[in-house]
């Protein structure tokens, strides 16, 4: 059976732990949920009340919907649906008595606690007094409920506050980390696969806004290709807000590296490439930093040794925030935000069009600069970078 609320309690953990920075965190979760909450709920009132944010709908609305949407905010902890009182302990009973009423007609529950915090130390009484009472209260008036203090079917939280008490029985984790547009602004080299948007997630996360960038070797890689990494970015924007993706034409410069230089250094020699206009791109469009999904030990191109190489093709600072993660933990964060069935859609990515069979694994940074001297880098990357295009998602 649908659950559905009037009154949602958002707690934010870390971003209540900011100290001076503390209402400006709080501003921008609470913009960032507005947002959010715009054209779906359009009469949500949102305030803040002592390290709480409390949702008031008009109306009865479906609980699991809203809170689906509020917790694609990021620094968002918990959410929990909730009822309102005076903070009055005959009020709060009669509450609470209403609650388990409904919890028993919608699921049947037979036991039950009661927890209390209570933050409003003017009031009489103390949180294990309020819970006896409550539960005792609950014991007589709903005849088929017994209390179980070690592992009850439903756990009825009370919230005694200055001038509300909440009651509630659930507490929904929604995915922490800092409100976005709190920490900076990276690039994400956005390829079709698994790991680029889960790592262009991760940072969003923490708060960095994000643009992207995707390389293609059209004709070699069609257009559908392309059309699946905007899905991609697409699915992001709904964590990450609107998001400016940028396409390159990569195909010039895959070409001069395959007729003039090893073949077993194709890839390593692509991806300075790749980072070099990344960090173009970057430059131009005030990002401070790149991303990648890169993974240790993940194919030849993540070596210790091949990601120094690739680091030393730019300057910039250059994050890689899968790269300690198992694929197992990275595919459950894929499927958790939804983008997993796109990526693995089978579209030919620009790397796999001129894939060498046995690429080196321990590349050495003298071997790839004289390579890359065979060819005019200086002259391809800019010829690449006209070729850029961008399109602004969400
Ligand atoms: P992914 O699943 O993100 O494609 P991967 O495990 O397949 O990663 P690689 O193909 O070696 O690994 O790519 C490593 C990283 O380089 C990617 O995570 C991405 O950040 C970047 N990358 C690779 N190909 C492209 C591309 N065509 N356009 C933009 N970035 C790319
Ligand atoms: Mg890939």
């Amino acid at each position: 059976m649908t659950q559905t609320a009037k009154t949602f309690l958002i707690r934010y953990g870390e971003v209540a732990l900011k100290g001076q920075n503390k209402p400006y965190f709080e501003k921008m979760l609470m913009d960032r949920i507005r947002k959010l909450l715009k054209d779906d709920f359009p009469g949500a009132a949102l305030t803040r009340e002592d390290g709480l944010l409390v949702a008031r709908l008009e109306s009865e609305i479906d609980s699991e919907k809203f809170i689906a949407r509020v917790s694609r905010a990021f620094g968002v902890e918990s959410v929990s649906p909730a009822i309102e009182t005076a903070v009055d302990m005959d009020e709060i009973g009669r509450a609470a008595v209403a609650y388990m009423r409904e919890q028993i007609q919608k699921r049947s529950i037979k036991s039950f606690k009661v927890e209390v915090k209570r933050s409003n130390k003017a009031f009489p009484l103390q949180s294990p007094e309020i819970a006896r009472q409550i539960g005792a209260r609950l014991l007589i008036e709903l005849k088929v409920l017994r209390v179980d203090v070690h592992d009850p079917e439903c756990r009825l939280f009370i919230h005694v506050r200055r001038d509300r008490a909440f009651i509630y029985d659930e507490k929904i984790k929604g995915f922490g980390g800092l409100p976005i547009g709190t920490n900076g602004k990276g690039l994400v080299l956005l390829s079709g696969g698994i790991d680029s948007p889960v790592a262009a997630f991760q940072m969003a996360k923490r708060g960095m806004r994000i643009e992207a960038l995707h390389f293609h070797s059209y004709p070699y890689t069609s257009r559908q290709a392309y059309e699946k990494v905007r899905e991609l970015a697409e699915q992001l924007t709904l964590f990450c807000g609107p998001i400016r993706l940028h396409s390159i034409n990569l195909l010039s410069i895959q070409e001069a590296i395959v007729q003039n230089c090893p073949e077993d250094e194709t890839i390593i020699l692509i991806r300075r490439f790749m980072m070099k206009l990344a960090e173009r791109i970057a430059q131009a469009k005030k990002c401070q930093t790149l991303i990648t999904g890169e993974n240790l030990g993940q194919v030849a191109s993540q070596t210790i040794e091949a990601l120094t190489v690739t680091d030393q093709a730019v300057s910039m600072l250059v994050l890689r925030p899968l790269i300690g993660l198992d694929k197992s933990d990275i595919i459950d964060i894929a499927n958790r935000i939804g983008t997993f069935e796109t990526s693995i859609l089978p579209h030919e990515d620009c790397c796999t069009v001129f894939l060498p069979k046995h690429p080196k694994t321990k590349p050495r940074l003298e071997d790839i600069l004289r390579s890359e001297s065979r060819i005019p880098a200086e002259e391809l990357i800019e010829a690449a970078f006209l070729t850029c295009e961008t399109e602004l998602i969400g």
